[in-house]
């Protein structure tokens, strides 16, 4: 069913029209990046124009980034091919990163930023070479990470440094040397390009073990004929988003709004992280006593689109895991909504989100009055 409200911009963006023109005028010329003739040649242009377009957003240089077919597989390439024996991951990395091998998870604050005091205790307790992979905003909380303060650390450890930028790409500004991460994740979906599309960033003279091989593609990073439309909706994307950073950061001044009527209006409603600095569209809200799945149902019934904190998979919800690490209950955890604005949202929409939450909540607790 088509939604009336998207407020989903986290678990993917609209396509940009940028986007959109880029990827309908790529796939007008077949060509394989790789053949030496016109066809190739001009696919081969596409590519490196994106190359350009995606490098401008994180400040590298265009050789350092390697096209992928999402984030996923940039987070498993690092995590499976860092040839580290210990990774660190924060403990509220997204599943791509946590389930692509063991890692030693670190804690975070109960405002859901990375310790690290912590991770200082975890690099001394054990010399052997460590990758450390924390992310620049969370997916469900917004909160933004000390990626730079992660860096200088394990660089002291000699760690190698990942950080996964999805959620933080095209919502506030980001530099490769700002950053100090040695590899970065990217994907194009979240900032409005499209899906099945990503990048992984590399620091300068870094090698990087190709989790896909076959032919000698990226520079003999990742092999297999690249997605040349799909890339070329990337790098369009890549460039709107970097145009528009500061109409994406005014984007505060709604979900600030929201969460001051939302919080005044309930006891014991909270937002997940409002302590700590956050990207400008995400709030993750508790609405005490009812549940996510109540809430989501009561939303889309109202023609909007937002998603839980929890993970549902094979039909079992799971109390979220970023949650339950910042100190959360799993009562609280499975009552949490992630809210995710973006580019579209208007004041109506959120108008309209402040009334039907409240009236899901009034719905909610009529009904346990009237069942005591
Ligand atoms: N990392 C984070 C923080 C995400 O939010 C997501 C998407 O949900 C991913 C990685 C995976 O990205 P992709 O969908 O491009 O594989």
């Amino acid at each position: 069913m088509a939604q009336a409200i998207y407020l989903d911009f986290n678990a993917t963006a609209p396509l940009r029209e940028e986007a959109r023109a880029a990827m309908l005028a790529a796939l007008d010329h077949f060509g394989n990046p790789s053949s030496v003739h016109a066809f190739g040649r001009r696919a081969r242009r596409l590519v490196e124009q994106a190359r350009l377009q995606v490098a401008a957003l994180v400040e590298a240089a265009p050789a350092q980034v390697i096209f992928t077919a999402g984030a996923t597989e940039a987070n498993a390439t690092v995590i499976m091919g860092s040839g580290r024996e210990r990774v660190l991951a924060s403990a509220i990395e997204h599943d791509s990163v946590l389930s692509a091998g063991p890692a030693v998870r670190v804690p975070v604050t109960g405002d859901g930023v990375v310790d690290l005091a912590a991770l200082d205790r975890l690099l001394a307790a054990d010399d052997r070479p460590a990758l450390v992979s924390v992310m620049a905003a969370n997916n469900e909380t917004g909160v933004i990470q000390p990626v730079a303060e992660v860096a200088a650390l394990a660089h002291r450890y000699g760690a190698l440094v990942h950080c996964d930028a999805v959620q933080a790409a095209g919502k506030v500004p980001l530099a490769l040397g700002t950053l100090g991460a040695d590899l970065v994740s990217l994907s194009a979906h979240k900032l409005g390009g499209p899906q099945g599309v990503g990048a992984l960033v590399v620091r300068d003279g870094l090698p990087v073990r190709p989790l896909l091989r076959g032919g000698g593609q990226e520079r003999r990073r990742r092999a297999g004929t690249e997605n040349v439309a799909g890339i070329a909706g990337f790098g369009a994307a890549a460039r709107a988003a970097a145009d528009s950073l500061s109409a994406f950061a005014g984007l505060a001044t709604l979900r600030d709004h929201l969460e001051a009527q939302l919080l005044a209006a309930v006891p014991g409603a909270c937002a997940f992280g409002a302590g700590a600095a956050r990207v400008a569209n995400t709030s993750c809200l508790l609405m005490p006593g009812v549940a996510a799945e109540t809430q989501l149902m009561g939303f889309d019934l109202a023609g909007i689109a937002v998603s839980a904190g929890s993970a549902c998979s094979s039909g079992k919800v799971t109390p979220s895991h970023v949650l339950l690490a910042m100190g959360a209950s799993e009562a609280e955890a499975e009552e949490t909504v992630r809210v995710s604005l973006g580019w579209t949202t208007t004041a109506q929409d959120v108008g309209r989100l402040i009334e039907v939450w409240q009236q899901i909540h009034q719905r909610a607790t009529a009904r346990t009055a009237s069942s005591a």
